[in-house]
This record gives C-alpha cells, sequence and structure tokens, in this order.
C-alpha cells in the first residue's frame, strides 16, 4: 500500500495490496481521547465521565477491544490522550491489556497526527481512528467499517440526515437545506495507514472537521458506511443521561459481562444380548450387568456436556468435531471430546459452571457422584464446587423407564473474555 495523492480519486475501487506477509492486514484501532472538553458539566473532561458506573473511555475501550481478532477485525488498540489527564487514564483503563498511551496536541486533528506518527514505526495496514466519546460503537459497525477498506482507501461510519435542515438567522428559519445526499459523520473513521499519514502529515497545521476531510483534501474516496443511531457522541448532560438510560435499557452494556449458557443431550441405548461388565458415566467406569453401545465409550454424560460447551459457544455439535464415521474415534475415551470442547472455550472465556444430569434407571449414580465431579472438574481444569452431577428416572416410562438405554443433558455457563 502506498500513499497515491491526488491520483488515488480517479479510480473507484483500488484493491489493497497484500500485506506484508500475505495474510489479513493488520488493523489498529485509534481511539482519541485526549479533549479538554467538558461541555457535560463537572469539570471532568467527557471521556471520563461516568456512565451506569462506567466511565466513558472505558466503555469505548471494552467495545473495541471486543473486536479484537479473531472476533473481530482489530489486531491492536492505542489510545490519544492528554499528558496531564494521566491519572484519569489510568484509573479508567486499570486492568485492560493496552500498550502506553499516545501524547496527543492541542486540537483533535493534532492529536490524531501525533497517534499516527506513533503507529508509524510498527506501520499497521489499516488504522480505524476511534472518538473516545462515543462508547456504543458496536461489533458490526466496526465490522462493516473494516469490511469496506478492501475496496477503498478511506470508509467511515455515517447515517443520512433524515430531519429536515433550515438555515436559520437571528432565530427566524431564513430557508430550508435540502438534505438530499447529506449524511452525518460519526466514527470509527478507517483508512489505510500509509494514506492517512500522509494526508495528516499534508493537513498539519489546517483546521479540518475531521478525519475524513482530511483524506478527501488529500484526493482519497471515502466511502460512506451505514453508520449506527446508538453510536451517539456524548456532549452534553443530556447526553450522559440518555446514555445511562440507554446502557441500563439494553442490558448488554459492556461493564457487564458476557456470560453465555449451552444445553446439550444425549442418549446411548444398552448393547443387545451382551454379558456387558462396565459403563462409563461422567468419565467413571461403573459395574453393570450390560453395557452402552456407541461409535466411541458411549459415555452419555460427557458427550451431553461436550454439546453444552460447544453450545455456549456457539461452536457447532460433538458429531461435527468428532464425526461417527471416522473411525479414529471407535471406542475412544470421550474425556478427550470434553477437553477438546473445553480448550475451545478456552480461547474464549471461562467456564463458570456445568450441570450435569443422568437420567437412568440403573445403575444408581449416588455411589459414584463424587468421583465423577471430581473427573469433570480435573478435565474441565475448574473447581469441584463449579460441577454439579445429578441423577433421575424417568418413573419406568419410556424408553429409560424400560432399561433400553442411558440419557444425560448438561448444561454449561461461560463467561466471554476475547
Ligand atoms: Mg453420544
Amino acid at each position: 500500500m502506498q500513499s497515491r495523492g491526488l491520483v488515488a480519486s480517479t479510480s473507484r475501487a483500488k484493491k489493497e495490496a497484500p500485506s506484508r506477509n500475505g495474510a489479513m492486514p493488520r488493523t489498529t484501532a485509534l481511539v482519541v481521547a485526549a479533549g479538554t472538553g467538558s461541555r457535560a458539566g463537572s469539570g471532568l473532561p467527557k471521556q471520563y465521565r461516568i456512565i451506569a458506573g462506567t466511565t466513558v473511555l472505558r466503555r469505548t475501550l471494552d467495545a473495541l477491544l471486543a473486536c479484537r481478532a479473531p472476533a473481530g477485525p482489530i489486531d491492536a488498540v492505542r489510545v490519544v490522550i492528554r499528558p496531564e489527564h494521566h491519572p484519569l487514564y489510568v484509573a479508567a483503563t486499570q486492568g485492560l491489556d493496552l500498550p502506553p498511551p499516545i501524547h496527543g496536541g492541542e486540537t483533535r486533528q493534532d492529536s490524531v497526527r501525533a497517534g499516527l506518527e506513533a503507529l508509524a514505526a510498527d506501520s499497521p495496514d489499516r488504522v480505524l481512528i476511534h472518538d473516545a466519546a462515543r462508547p456504543f460503537v458496536d461489533p458490526a459497525l466496526v465490522g462493516r467499517v473494516a469490511a469496506a477498506l478492501d475496496r477503498h482507501e478511506g470508509a467511515i461510519a455515517a447515517l443520512p440526515v433524515v430531519d429536515t435542515l433550515r438555515r436559520v438567522e437571528d432565530g427566524i428559519a431564513a430557508g430550508t437545506v435540502p438534505r438530499d445526499g447529506l449524511w452525518a459523520a460519526q466514527t470509527p473513521q478507517g483508512f489505510r495507514f500509509a494514506a492517512i499519514l500522509a494526508a495528516h502529515r499534508a493537513a498539519a497545521g489546517l483546521a479540518l472537521t475531521d478525519d475524513a476531510a482530511v483524506a478527501e483534501r488529500a484526493g482519497h474516496r471515502v466511502a460512506m458506511v451505514q453508520g449506527s443511531p446508538d453510536n451517539v457522541k456524548i456532549t452534553t448532560e443530556e447526553d450522559l443521561r440518555r446514555a445511562e438510560m440507554l446502557t441500563l435499557r439494553q442490558g448488554s452494556a459492556p461493564a457487564l459481562p458476557d456470560l453465555r449458557l449451552g444445553n446439550g443431550f444425549d442418549v446411548h441405548r444398552f448393547a443387545s444380548g451382551d454379558g456387558g461388565g462396565t459403563v462409563i458415566l461422567c468419565g467413571v467406569p461403573i459395574p453393570h450387568p450390560r453395557r452402552l453401545d456407541g461409535h466411541s465409550d458411549a459415555d452419555v454424560g460427557l458427550h451431553a456436556l461436550t454439546d453444552a460447551l460447544l453450545g455456549a459457544i456457539a461452536a457447532g455439535d460433538i458429531g461435527q468435531h468428532f464425526p461417527p464415521s471416522d473411525p479414529q474415534w471407535k471406542g475412544a475415551d470421550s474425556a478427550l471430546f470434553l477437553r477438546h470442547a473445553a480448550t475451545l472455550v478456552a480461547a474464549r472465556g471461562t467456564i463458570l459452571n456445568v450441570d450435569v444430569t443422568l437420567l437412568c434407571e440403573a445403575p444408581r449414580i449416588g455411589p459414584h457422584r463424587a468421583a465423577m465431579i471430581d473427573r469433570i472438574a480435573s478435565l474441565l481444569g475448574i473447581a469441584a464446587d463449579r460441577v454439579s452431577v445429578k441423577a433421575t428416572t424417568t418413573e419406568r416410562l419410556g424408553f429409560l423407564g424400560r432399561r433400553e438405554g442411558i440419557a444425560a443433558q448438561a448444561t454449561a455457563c461461560v463467561r466471554i473474555e476475547r
């Protein structure tokens, strides 16, 4: 990728040169948090004001960090602050995995340029410039802007203007402005890095309204990407109050943990005419006159639990990961399936608790319950008090009541962190 200056506006859709290693483009989110604006009242700059217990900046950062690869297109998040806000910044970003902040300048444009210059050493392929005062940026919006950069040198979130626009002179309407083709700009504003860095260097000292204007001045085409009505900029005390309402109404504020539930169910029949000797339930071999039929070791408990974990992270089901048609799983220890699901969950977050119910007339589960709990806890790497194993009969009703097989159902709760 290279800066193309004025020539850039002549072709409609340019293919981006592949990044150095030929892999996905590397994208850095640059959060501009260097403003001193305290129009929202308290004297605190608006990015450090609090919405429902969490600072505006922290909400913005949480939202962008949730868009990091592999969940989203962002590889790194950098923040531009005012040096004298450092203590506020440290308090707002406690516990976040962020590189040191970049010191901004007098105006927003100076701060963005300082941020881009700081990124130049590690030169990402793309940068998404975002105002700290827009905490309700969502992953879909970030994804739309990033995706548009496959085809354009610049792409910004914006909404078509729907209100009628009036020109006003001395408090009196002095004509209607046609709103056809008018869009209201938001952030993130995304650009190919080298192009926007060069454009900002060339615009130093000028007063342009946003980064899209800087890019346009350098001759780059900037695509409009559908913004979000919730992606408001917090400016006034009223904005803060409305933002608090929105946060509480959504109940999905980044400050609340992202909890996911999954459930699983499995049945295996007893093998016919077999003396058996053992069934394996929740990883524990139990003496029984009959054995369970199945391609693997037929551990219904671990199968249901594996499906519950996969369900919690929307990662398909056990049959997709371990097809019964594949001979390598013949007679397999189902601990392998559960560990695989646990590894997938670990890449996204933490298992909070699991709950398994075994449904059968026999064998009796009670004497083996503690061993089952210990086995599951050790396979999942979680404390035994986060594992529940229960059992019930079906009152001799149905196929379970006729002792034709054993069923299990399971629930898993996962907190997504990445
Ligand atoms: Mg099964």
